[in-house]
């Protein structure tokens, strides 16, 4: 929402205008973030519904700042993109995320994939390939363990070159998901272009969701479209047992959000995910 403008950006973040740090320094800020260890990943759990097992987690990004504390993705990844710190950061995210899901792995979580989010500049970046490759390599994941998720603002970088690299992607057996599905650009083009496993109904869809309301009617045919394409149909933003039923009754593959778990530090993902025990 926070993307418009020539180049498909904004040249300020209004929440970063409006405390005395100026956007020079922010860039600096941002700049020794990664060599001085201030990214953090939180997990939010997926489930398989009904109240199914977890699926795996989607990593999150966020900068612990010295001064301004933790900041969200959406206060700084429009910053790292303009700058191009987008890809070194892009390529930790995907480090770190590997590892955690290793560690998982480990301890036998076999069935779970890490999401990991895709950045526009990521996606239209030759070298993404090897990236992906050696990240795998390195922590001896199997692709079918990762998972990336691009928005469809991506298709602002739709050149045949960035298609290409997500095929070869695709092919190494890594899942690729379609992010705030229905809210972007081309959301239907871009469909039938990408080699896509998983599709996730944004979150503007699914908050007012009620039966009977223009969002279940479109809801329920973005499941129907899904299923017809053979993907994975994830809705993200669950926050009450209302939605939840409802996205279950359509057939939502998996669902993902506060009602059944917020995104938390790895070390306590695993408590987090636990069914409540009787005190
Ligand atoms: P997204 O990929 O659509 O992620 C979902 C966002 O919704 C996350 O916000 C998550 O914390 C939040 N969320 C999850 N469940 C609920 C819910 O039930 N209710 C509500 N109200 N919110 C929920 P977050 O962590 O602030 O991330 C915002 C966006 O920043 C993400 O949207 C994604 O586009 C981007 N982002 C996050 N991490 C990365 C990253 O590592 N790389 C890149 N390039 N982008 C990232
Ligand atoms: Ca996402
Ligand atoms: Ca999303
Ligand atoms: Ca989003």
């Amino acid at each position: 929402t926070k993307r418009s403008g020539r180049n498909g950006y904004n040249f300020f973040e209004p929440s970063m205008n409006a405390n005395a740090h100026n956007q020079l320094q922010w860039l600096q800020d941002l700049r020794v973030a990664l060599e001085r260890g201030q990214f953090r990943l939180v997990y939010q759990p997926k489930f398989m519904s009904p109240d199914g097992p977890v699926i795996g987690a989607e990593a999150l990004l966020r900068w612990q700042h010295p001064v301004h504390g933790m900041v969200g993705p959406d206060d700084f990844i429009a910053l790292a993109e303009r700058s191009g710190l987008i890809i070194p950061i892009g390529a930790w995210v995907l480090d770190e995320a590997c590892r955690q899901m290793r560690e998982w792995l480990t301890l036998g979580y076999q069935d779970w994939k890490i999401a990991v989010n895709l950045s526009a500049l990521q996606f239209n970046d030759p070298q993404l390939l090897d990236v992906v490759q050696a990240v795998l390599e390195k922590h001896q994941l199997p692709p079918h363990c990762l998972t990336l998720e691009v928005t469809e603002s991506t298709a602002m970088y739709d050149t045949a070159s960035s298609m290409q690299t997500l095929q070869k992607i695709a092919d190494l057996g890594v899942d690729i998901s379609i992010d705030d599905f229905g809210t972007g650009y081309s959301s239907l083009l871009y469909l039938k272009r990408l080699p896509a496993n998983e599709l996730k109904i944004d979150r503007g869809f699914v908050r007012d969701l009620s039966a009977g309301t223009e969002d279940a009617a479109i809801v329920s045919a973005i499941v129907a479209l899904g299923r017809t394409l053979n993907l994975r149909i994830v809705a993200e933003g669950v926050e009450t047992e209302v939605q939840q039923a409802f996205l279950t009754s359509v057939g939502c593959d998996a669902l993902q959000g506060y009602l059944m778990g917020r995104p938390v530090p790895p070390e306590q993902f695993l408590q987090a995910i636990q069914p409540q025990q009787p005190t």
